[in-house]
């Protein structure tokens, strides 16, 4: 471990706001408007590595217009979510894998790595200081962002010799307040999210902007989503900030499988995408599921939608656990993704938002649930 990436928790520095934030009522919150009293930031430099980390009351940052963030985007960010459980303690979810995540993106564009259980270990202090915002009802939680920015003043184009790394924290409501509502998808056939040997499958705030317009673009059609395909094969690989898996029976023997594309490069590593897999793997696979990585294109789930073959479909993220799809719209048609008329949701993506919030929530001890 290298002097440049020991950040030391022992040396945090505590400032409480004097203006405590009065509480929104949980229904009235949107997603990612509202954030807490307080912030942790840490700053970076080459010389010195990290400096001391301090929890300060929220607050602008004060950057110099030639800030090299502001120019060249270097910055990576994280989405992780802290929860409350009956007892009223506070849990995160998986909190290793979003750290995991944050060292691999800033790597890709030359900002300073940490000690993962360090920085789990002041956010956790973070959100223990501001648990008050977290409402105690089942679906509510708060939505942590830690973000990782160059802050050395130059136009040049180099490594950042100095770089901040902040995080904030938003107290957020359920996806779905009144229960699933499946959504359709327009496939995108003009634009590529992410392509082999690129960064799609870094958290990079640069790969996020250029997904608004086919986003806009989808929903001046009537859908509320857009589906990311991938060569002249129209691989699926993801839908709108979500991964995607389909559910199909084989054609042939009729066995049942659950789907979703490999990590090539092309894919955001979802941490639900690896935990929606791991407990399918545990919990369908003895039902005679088979669960696969794999590529799978446009045309195969075709297919399957007119010969009745698809089963379900749906998109994964740590904002929704799963979003289940209705239709996608490819080249003038409209796929059918197996749901019924009055169906929101397919079997298996009940399944699993149960199963990931009754972890989440500690009703099911889990190791993935880290108490704080
Ligand atoms: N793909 C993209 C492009 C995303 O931005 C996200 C959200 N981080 C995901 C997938 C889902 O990842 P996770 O399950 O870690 O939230």
């Amino acid at each position: 471990v290298s002097k440049l990436h020991i950040l030391d928790p022992s040396r945090l520095t505590i400032t409480k706001t004097k203006t405590p934030k009065p509480l929104s009522k949980p229904e009235d919150l949107v997603f990612g408007r509202e954030f807490t009293d307080h912030m942790l930031a840490i700053e970076w430099n080459q010389e010195q590595g990290w400096m001391e980390p301090h929890i300060t009351p929220y607050q602008n940052l004060s950057l110099d217009p030639a800030t090299c963030v502001f120019h060249y985007a270097f910055e990576c960010f994280e989405g992780m979510k802290a929860y409350k459980d009956k007892h009223g303690k506070i849990r995160l979810f998986r909190p290793d894998r979003n750290m995991a995540r944050l060292n691999k993106s800033a790597a890709r564009i030359a900002l300073p790595t940490f000690e993962p259980t360090s920085l789990i270990q002041l956010i956790s202090k973070l959100t223990n200081l501001d648990s008050r915002f977290i409402p105690d009802q089942k679906g509510y939680s708060l939505y942590l962002r830690p973000t990782l920015i160059g802050t050395q003043k130059t136009l040049g184009v180099g490594p950042p010799g100095s770089a901040l790394l902040y995080v904030i924290a938003s107290p957020v409501g359920p996806y779905y307040p009144t229960g699933f509502k499946a959504v359709s998808l327009e496939a995108t056939d003009y634009a590529v999210r992410a392509w082999p040997g690129g960064v799609g499958d870094k958290k990079l705030g640069a790969n996020y902007a250029p997904c608004i317009v086919p986003q806009l673009q989808a929903a001046s059609r009537g859908y509320q989503q857009n589906l990311w395909l991938f060569g002249e094969e129209e691989y699926v690989t993801e839908v709108g900030t979500m991964n995607m898996f389909v559910a199909m029976k084989d054609r042939e023997t009729g066995q049942r499988e659950l789907i979703t594309a490999p990590l090539d490069g092309t894919i955001l590593e979802g941490v639900t995408r690896d935990s929606v897999l791991a407990l399918a793997r545990e919990r369908l696979g003895p039902e005679g599921w088979k669960i696969t990585e794999r590529k799978f294109t446009m045309k195969e789930i075709y297919e399957a939608s007119i010969e009745g073959r698809l089963l379900e479909a749906f998109g994964s993220g740590t904002a929704a656990i799963v979003s289940p799809v209705r239709t996608i719209a490819w080249k003038g048609k409209q796929v059918d993704c197996g749901l019924k008329e009055n169906e929101e949701s397919g079997e298996i993506a009940l399944k699993i938002k149960a199963w990931m919030e009754a972890i989440q929530y500690g009703d099911e001890e889990h190791e993935w649930s880290v108490k704080l």
